[in-house]
């Protein structure tokens, strides 16, 4: 596990963090990601944003032992989903105006 106060790997039976000598407890499994939550959030309000932060948090959850790692994933799902759909809707707007476009221009001419 790592310290809490100094980030700094240490035994995961060890009572004290042998390179900052604070007591060390082992809540940090039961502790949730700040990341994981923030990406979450994001995944609803900015797809691109959550999925990065989803990401990034799924990754520091399984270097931690932080909780939160299903929380993550949710996120990485969700945001993937809004990109997914947000494509979609980009392409079907797109061809929708294109051929107005082009009937626009042929008729200009
Ligand atoms: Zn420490």
């Amino acid at each position: 596990m790592f310290c809490k106060n100094c980030g700094k790997e240490i035994d995961d039976k060890a009572a004290v963090c042998v390179h900052c000598g604070v007591a060390v407890t082992n809540e940090t499994s039961s502790r949730t990601n700040t990341l994981a939550i923030v990406g979450f959030v994001l995944s609803f309000l900015v797809p691109i944003a959550g999925l990065v932060c989803s990401i990034l948090a799924r990754k520091k959850c399984r270097e931690s032992g932080e909780g939160g790692e299903g929380l993550a994933c949710a996120g990485i799902i969700i945001s993937s989903v809004e990109l997914g759909l947000e494509a979609v809707s980009v392409l079907l707007f797109g061809f929708a105006f294109v051929p107005m476009f082009l009937l626009a221009g042929s008729a200009a001419v």
